[in-house]
Parts: structure tokens; sequence; C-alpha cells
């Protein structure tokens, strides 16, 4: 198996436990590994992958970053947040849909001074040759992130996070993560394969795209990037997108409060509150056996929570 450099920029391993109160309302063992308290801004899952991105970034020669993502994008955050640690320029190329007001994520890009533009497009091919395009205005190199930070380089970071569960020593029987553009499920999937065997992983998909086809491509790559020769296993996927994309759902929402309830523990709307949902359903559909270990992945997310209209709902 080929070996990637990569740059530290969180702080690995993350906090793992079980959950002693939602394992008794949910009859399981249930345990959460806190990916949300990794030590960049808000936290989240994007750090994992841009320590790949960034690092490959770096090494040829880059000094500025654009990426994309929803107005309130997480992964657009963090990217800000990891580049400009690392000394490099980053601008944000945000799709206008969205909570494009100043609340959530949108707060600390303003106070990281992060130049973020705006695009009325929901088509990221666009972006990204916007992105060329100004490259071209500044007379600048460009390294684009994809969305999510989800390439086959990308999704190596959750290889890493399950290579790090399995060096804890805890073993589980199932394994529950967000799915919204495909990265982390990648590479959780693979991940699992190689370091997890005897751990079923679930994802919950939080947007309608062809995950079918999405999550088995990215892991195909990342094994090819890898030099491994595995057969590519087929993702358990569960549709959790309710409404549609980052608009909240009533099941996410009560998964969402049951977890800050019971444990103190903050999910948010978008992602994480959604996934969580996904595992509490299955418990209460007696998904899982009374002596099974499952383990969520909490993927941060925490900004959005407060990009949302609460006195709607
Ligand atoms: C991006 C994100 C996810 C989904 O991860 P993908 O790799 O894009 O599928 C899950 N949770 C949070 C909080 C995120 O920001």
């Amino acid at each position: 198996m080929r070996s990637f450099e990569k740059e530290s920029l969180g702080l690995f391993p993350t906090p793992m436990y079980r959950l002693p109160n939602i394992s008794r309302e949910l009859g399981t063992n249930v345990w959460i590994k806190r990916d949300d308290l990794c030590g960049v801004a808000l936290g989240g899952n994007k750090v994992r992958k841009l320590e790949y991105l960034l690092h490959e970034a770096k090494t040829q020669g880059y000094d500025l970053v654009m990426t994309t993502g929803q107005a309130q994008s997480n992964h657009a955050m963090l990217t800000a947040a990891c580049a400009l640690r690392m000394g490099m320029d980053c601008i944000l190329v945000l799709k206008k849909r969205g909570v494009t007001a100043r609340k959530g994520n949108q707060i600390l890009n303003h106070l990281m001074g992060v130049e973020v533009r705006y695009m009325d497009t929901d088509s990221y091919e666009e972006i990204y040759q916007e992105m060329d395009r100004i490259g071209q205005e500044m007379g600048r190199r460009v390294y684009k992130i994809p969305c999510g930070g989800s390439n086959a380089l990308g999704s190596l970071g959750y290889i890493d996070c399950m290579k790090e569960i399995a060096d804890s020593g805890c073993r589980f029987d199932h394994l529950v993560c967000a799915c919204g553009s495909g990265g982390t499920a990648a590479g959780c999937v693979l991940g699992a394969k190689i370091h997890l065997p005897g751990t079923q992983v679930m994802c919950s998909m939080v947007d309608n795209d062809p995950f079918d086809v999405i999550v088995p491509k990215l892991m195909k790559e990342a094994a090819d990037l890898l030099e491994i020769d595995v057969d590519i296993p087929v993702p358990d996927l569960l549709d959790m997108c309710g409404p549609g994309y980052s608009i909240p759902s009533e099941e996410g929402n009560e998964a969402i409060g049951m977890m800050l309830k019971l444990e103190g523990i903050v999910l948010d709307t978008c992602y994480t509150g959604k996934a969580f949902a996904g595992l509490v359903r299955r418990a209460r559909e007696g998904y899982y056996k009374p002596e099974d270990q499952v383990l969520f992945v909490h993927t941060g997310g925490a900004g959005g929570l407060f990009a949302q209209d609460w006195e709607k709902k």
C-alpha cells in the first residue's frame, strides 16, 4: 500500500467513547467518534481531507487555494481556516443557494477576512471555470479543491480515521456516518474494509445525489491511488435527506434534541442530525442487537446550526 504525506492540521486521534444514556434509550451500545473536536475552528470531517489536499497544494508550490460549496459550507470555512494558517491565500466561490447572510459559518469567513464570491448557479463545472478565470485575472495559479474535498486524495483522510479506530483496540459491529459529497463515506467504507474487518458501515445520505455511483467511484480511485487490489464494497446507503439537502427534517431535529438532552453533544441540521437520525431509525426498527457495538462518527457542522432561522420552526 502506497502512503502519502500529509500536513498536521488537526488534533488526532479524536476522542471516542460510549454514550451511556443514548445506549439505554436505544437498547444497544452506542459510541461516538468526536471528529467535531479535531481542533480547527469548529472542527469537523473536512480537516482530515484537508491535511492531504493542502499538503499537496504546498508541495506543488501553490499559494492560492479555492474551493466551493453551498453558502453555509463547513468545508469552505475549514478550507479557509486551514489554508490561511498555512500561509496560503484562499478565495471561496460559493453557490448562492442557502443562507448567504452573515450568519453561522459566514461569520467565521468574515472574521478571517477571506474573500467570498457567490455564483448564482447549480453547476459546479461553471464554478470551477470561474475559479480558473479569477486565477488568470490575478495572474496566479489556483489549487482547486472540489466541493466537500471529496476526491480520491481527500478520501484518504477517512481511511486514516478507520485505522485510528482500529488502533484504539475497540471493535465495532456497526459504524454510521453522514454522506453529503461522498468522500467521508468512501473513506469509511473502504477504510473499514482494510482496517476494521467485521464492521458494517452505514452511510446516511443527506442529499439526493446518486451516491450508489459516486461512493464506489471514489473508493475505486482511492484504492488506485494507494495501489491496493481490493474488491470495492457495495456501500449501505440510507436515504435521510428528508425535505431536501440542508433543509432540516423533523426526524433530524428530534435526533439533535435527543443527543443534546441525553449526552450534551451538539449535532447540526444539515448533516449529523440526519445521520444520527438514521442510526436512531435503525435502532427503533430492531436492526441492532442489544450486545452490538455501534459507532457514530460525529463529522462536525455546528456553525451551520446557527445559520438556521429557528423563529419559523
Ligand atoms: C461535509 C460534511 C459531511 C459530509 O461529508 P462528505 O464527505 O461531504 O460526504 C458531514 N458532516 C458535516 C458536518 C459536513 O460538513
